[in-house]
């Protein structure tokens, strides 16, 4: 029997609660199918560490995890920490030298759930939003200097490489292709950024050359929030920057009903390290112990797990789970407009597994 080994790092706020439900139904999903054993190990880095520690994980942090076959995340953040400490400190510390710079993101409007949208239901939202992950706005490269005077300068430079840009194309335009609908929409901002911006757009067309069953548009970042509203049946992958697709997966988890529900994949698709799994929402202090925390988006980003283990039956079984649990509102935490519990979500997606008929 195949084991696996995944490192749960659950992080600040919600990410605990969310986690460890993550870890019981991964664990209920193994014993469910019987073909597979799960060991997960925990770390307890974050905000917490960072007080102790002064760091948000070990300097040797990587090389516990980086033999793992898999990382489930919950989230950094911390109210006494700045967001740019927590984020660099850990998310970005794993997903950049880790090389996992495919980021996507499904967004669906799962059955029960309903979206801020008028009339629109269900299959005329269905996208997939490929972040790129590694470098753009969030290269990291920038500085400060006469810090405090009247002459304070601060940049933060973006940079995009012909090898970056021309991997998360590929990557972008195979995942359209692998979808029954094969389209792509490439978005774009060439008309203000005049360099990087422009490279971009003449790669994907390049690249685009490979894949002569996609077909694919180019927008403008500001005209796509508008389609996301307006015509949200046009859209089906997407693929953008760092900053561009951040902003926009958010709106698409909006969309869709709850940021508590979507999912995310963090991915070295030549699985050179790890990859990383974990729930595009935050911390959310504002709800943090008070068990009401969705687990959606974490069960959701365990079935993109399952998937990139190759456990493609214990993926769709958990998936099929979720849609179940959803569409009974007797599940719906506060977040979707009900009452029920984190724990009520997670035992009666765990029910469901051992169901007869899944
Ligand atoms: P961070 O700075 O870590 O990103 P944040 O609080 O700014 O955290 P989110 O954690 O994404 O951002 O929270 C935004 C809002 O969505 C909050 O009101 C939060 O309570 C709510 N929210 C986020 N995740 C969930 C969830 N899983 N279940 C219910 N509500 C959630």
């Amino acid at each position: 029997m195949k084991t696996y080994t995944i490192a749960a790092i659950p992080g600040d706020g919600i990410g605990a609660e969310v986690v460890s439900a993550g870890v019981e139904v991964l664990q209920a999903l193994a014993k469910r199918d019987g073909g597979f054993k799960l060991t997960v190990d925990h770390f307890d880095w974050g905000g917490d560490y960072y007080k102790k520690h002064g760091t948000m994980m070990p300097e040797n942090g990587r090389d516990l995890i980086k033999l793992h076959d898999a990382i489930l995340f919950g989230s950094a953040g911390h109210p006494d920490i700045p967001d740019h400490i927590t984020l660099w400190g850990l998310r970005l510390a794993i997903c950049q030298p880790f090389d996992q710079y495919a980021n996507v993101r499904p967004t669906r409007i799962l059955p029960g759930i309903t979206s801020p949208l008028r009339n629109v239901h269900g299959p005329e939202l269905d996208w997939m939003i490929v972040r790129e992950n590694s470098e753009g706005e969030y290269a990291g490269v920038g500085g400060r200097v006469h810090r405090g005077l009247p002459l304070e300068v601060a940049t933060d430079v973006s940079i995009l490489t012909r090898a970056g840009v021309e991997r998360i194309m590929r990557f972008a335009f195979k995942l359209a292709q692998s979808r029954p609908r094969k389209l792509l929409t490439v978005v774009t901002k060439s008309n203000a950024q005049r360099h990087a911006m422009v490279m971009w757009d003449e790669i994907a067309s390049e690249i685009a050359v490979e894949f002569n069953d996609v077909t694919w548009d180019k927008m403008l970042v500001d005209a796509m929030t508008m389609r996301m509203v307006m015509k949200p049946e046009s859209i089906d992958t997407v693929v953008a920057t760092n900053l561009h697709a951040d902003v926009l997966s958010d709106l698409a988890a909006a969309l869709a009903g709850s940021v508590g529900i979507a999912p995310t994949a963090n991915l070295n698709p030549e699985r050179t390290f790890p990859s990383m799994f974990e729930p595009i929402h935050g911390s959310a202090f504002d709800i943090t112990g008070k068990g009401i925390a969705n687990p959606i988006g974490t069960f959701w980003s365990a079935v993109m797990l399952l998937d990139h283990l190759g456990e493609a039956k214990a993926a769709k079984r958990l998936m099929t789970a979720i849609e179940r649990t959803t569409a009974d509102k007797r599940f719906h935490t506060p977040d979707l407009g009900g009452t029920a519990k984190t724990t009520d979500v997670t035992a009666a997606v765990i029910e469901t597994i051992h169901g007869a008929n899944i």
